[in-house]
């Protein structure tokens, strides 16, 4: 599912002495099944843009597409419904949702709201469960008995229980120590590849947008500063770093080596077999 904006504008509580414009002239395209980072200084519109992908925020002006759906400004209610089916969202510490007494009511609980049956619902958690990397003992079990790792994992079940066509995710490894960001990272970006859930990453983390996707948005001040490959962003990091974000020298490395490696595969004659 393709996501779209043309001129997308966001005003925090218009018409108020506290009237915020957070984003201005979002014209951009999310492919149907990418990996898309969202990169950019804090305050630069990220989170802002973001909620507005599974229709949690309407434009102020402007509008977005989202799948068929077209939402402006004017107050729509039509069909949303049917798209936070569809964009499935994990904000950070999606943990401190969790309330149920049993990890499966707690993943029972979105499709069960959203009027399936509890056996349905059941199937559906079980595979949830499975992918987010978690076998059926867990089921039974409490979530508040669960390491924080593992919380999280539940929490993320939950959404890919509502089997979301896109997965939208705002910061979703923070708190979390360097081998459990690492495990969550892999997590999603196995859901891309092997179960073709598009992904949206928020992230302060250059070397997750770098390692997972294959489009990255650099948000400024409430727009989009550039949007390209990779490769496009960081191959002009002087760029990246006057905005203020720190591009760590081994993402320039690995692009460079990158690059030379596929020089060298270029050069390589082709093999024929007799
Ligand atoms: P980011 O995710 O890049 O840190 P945000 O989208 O959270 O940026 O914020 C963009 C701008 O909107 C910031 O200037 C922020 O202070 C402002 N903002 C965010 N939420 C609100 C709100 N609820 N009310 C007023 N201003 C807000």
């Amino acid at each position: 599912m393709e996501i779209k904006t043309k001129h997308l504008e966001y005003v925090y509580q218009k018409n108020s002495p506290f009237e915020k414009r957070a984003l201005y002239n979002i014209n951009i395209t999310i492919p149907e099944n990418s990996y898309t980072a969202i990169i950019g200084h804090t305050g630069s519109g990220k989170s802002t843009l973001l909620q507005h992908f599974n229709g949690l925020l309407q434009p102020t002006s402007g509008e977005i597409q989202i799948g068929d759906l077209v939402i402006g400004s004017e107050k729509k209610k039509k069909g949303l419904k049917s798209i936070r089916k569809k964009v499935g969202i994990v904000f950070q510490f999606p943990e401190h949702q969790l309330f149920e007494e049993t990890v499966e009511k707690d993943i029972c609980f979105g499709p069960m709201n959203f009027g399936l049956s509890e056996e349905e619902a059941k199937i559906r958690a079980k595979k949830a469960l499975k992918q987010v990397g978690l076998n059926e003992e867990f089921l039974q079990k409490s979530p508040f008995d669960l390491s924080g790792g593992q919380m999280r994992r539940i929490a993320i079940a939950g959404v890919l229980a509502m089997k979301p066509e896109v997965l939208v995710l705002d910061e979703p490894t923070a708190g979390l120590d360097p081998r459990g960001r690492t495990e969550i990272m892999d997590m999603f970006y196995s859901l891309y590849k092997q179960h073709g859930i598009s992904i949206v990453l928020v992230t302060h983390s250059m070397e997750d947008a770098s390692k997972y996707a294959d489009h990255i948005i650099v948000m400024h001040k409430g727009t989009v500063y550039k949007y390209g490959t990779p490769r496009e962003i960081f191959d002009s990091p002087e760029e990246l770093i006057k905005l203020g974000l720190d591009v760590p020298e081994s993402i320039r490395f690995q692009l460079k080596l990158e690059e030379k490696i596929g020089a060298q595969i270029g050069k390589q004659p082709s093999i024929s077999i007799n």
